[in-house]
């Protein structure tokens, strides 16, 4: 499916309807196993001789599709899928680090990977240097002889950060280092991660590519060119014997032969084998039907979504009871040079406001405000908003809250697809 552009690929590529009772739209395979034809087929599939079906924790049909689709729609090799986002990068952690690695992270994160990485991992030995990833001298002195993956998120809200993904990429590289992006905020047609040199990207699903606030789920997409096996860090996991599966070096067998023509899968092999097998947190086939149709749509709804959120925030800039405006399209943001380079259709639908009132101000704006939705989910088809310090960080200091980049007068807005015009009036009338 090479040939056809990402817009088609949304809602043709992985898929045969030859082999689905000639089923136009994406059958849900409700089922948790498969029966093998006789004593021989078992065998062989268990033993990786055939390709097919065994039991859904470790691949499903309905799942199968979702997971190719996307890989085809970011030109990429492989994608493995998750029940979560939060579970898609805990697992693409764990599969690359082992007690004493450490990986370099740019802290401008969502809350739950920042905890992921500064508390949940160190318990288990794995350790994370925060350091601002755009500053190329900062990044050099953060990695080490254990460093196994530079990782930061496309477009960062609700600061708006803008990875400098080219530049970062480069020194990742010049140590034989993956670059990892969490592009949740952004997928193409917003931005294509691996068009700008990185090598893993991970989603969670539950935001815009699924698009409609309905489940949660999550994938690693790999884009297959990447040497795993230039680098003595790797040799005593990704590219060395696994005991867990019949000492298979996944390297050897699903990267090596593979990466000079893109097509390596020695990540995705060993998510699959190795994480969703032993720790099993799949995503269910209803999960990937929801996460199919939200991507048939995803190419029209993220240029709506993105542009409303342009116009809204340059609304927003000229408004007199606004302090400031954290959208990386405004020519005043820090971010504009790298939003510009990165985000041809603008930096997404979600970013941060401050008011003139502060705390008091911002929640009396949530109190009045009709027609968005007071919650703490991003990138629904609905507009979404929430106050930070009385909500998700209301357990901080107003000192710890400004060090984690939510002052206490924040809103976060996500844009969804109403008419614009009825979401600037009713922003007006709350304001
Ligand atoms: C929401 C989000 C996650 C976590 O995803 P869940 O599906 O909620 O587990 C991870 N990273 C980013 C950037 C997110 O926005």
């Amino acid at each position: 499916m090479k040939k056809y552009r990402p817009a088609t690929l949304a809602l043709h590529a992985g898929y045969d309807c030859g082999q689905n009772l000639q089923s136009r739209a994406v059958p849900i395979y409700a089922t948790t196993s498969y029966v093998f034809k006789d004593a021989q087929e078992g065998a062989d599939l268990y033993a990786l001789k055939k390709p097919g079906y065994l039991y859904s924790r470790l691949g499903s049909p309905t799942v199968n599709v979702l997971e190719e689709r996307l890989a085809a729609y970011h030109g990429a090799s492989a994608a493995v899928s998750f029940s979560s986002g939060s579970a898609a990068n805990s697992f693409l952690f764990l599969a690359l680090a082992s007690p004493g690695k450490n990986f370099v992270s740019s802290p401008q994160l969502y809350g739950g990977t920042s905890t992921l990485l500064e508390h949940t991992l160190k318990r288990f030995g794995i350790h994370t240097k925060f350091v601002d990833l755009n500053d190329s001298q900062a990044l050099e002195a953060a990695i080490d002889d254990d460093t196994v993956a530079v990782f930061g998120e496309g477009v960062a809200n609700p600061s708006g950060y803008v990875v400098d993904m080219e530049k970062v990429a480069a020194i990742a590289h010049a140590h034989g280092l993956p670059l990892i992006i969490d592009n949740s905020a952004a997928p193409p047609p917003l931005l294509n991660p691996f068009d700008f040199g990185a090598d893993l990207a991970t989603y969670s699903l539950t935001k815009l590519i699924g698009g409609h606030g309905t489940h949660l789920g999550g994938i690693v997409i790999e884009k297959g060119d990447f040497n795993w096996g230039q680098n003595q860090r790797f040799t005593n996991y990704l590219n060395a014997p696994d005991p867990t599966y019949n000492n298979v070096n996944f390297w050897e067998t699903a990267g090596e032969p593979y990466y000079r023509e893109g097509r390596s899968t020695a990540v995705c092999t060993r998510l699959r084998l190795d994480m969703l097998r032993n720790f099993g947190p799949v995503l269910s086939p209803f999960g990937a039907h929801e996460f199919l149709l939200g991507l048939e749509t995803l190419p029209l709804r993220a240029l709506r979504q993105a542009e409303s959120a342009r116009l809204i925030a340059e609304h927003l800039a000229g408004h007199p009871k606004v302090a400031w405006v954290a959208y990386s399209g405004l020519t005043t943001s820090p971010h504009y040079g790298l939003a510009r380079k990165y985000f041809e259709h603008g930096p997404g639908a979600v970013f941060g406001f401050g008011l003139k009132g502060g705390f008091d101000a911002a929640a009396r704006f949530i109190d009045n405000v009709d027609l968005l939705s007071h919650l703490a989910n991003i990138l629904d088809a609905r507009t979404l908003v929430i106050h930070a310090a009385s909500t998700t960080h209301q357990q901080l200091s107003p000192e710890e809250r400004a060090q984690a980049g939510v002052p206490d007068d924040l809103i976060r807005l996500s844009v969804g697809l109403e008419d614009v015009n009825d979401l600037i009036e009713a922003i007006d009338r709350a304001l």
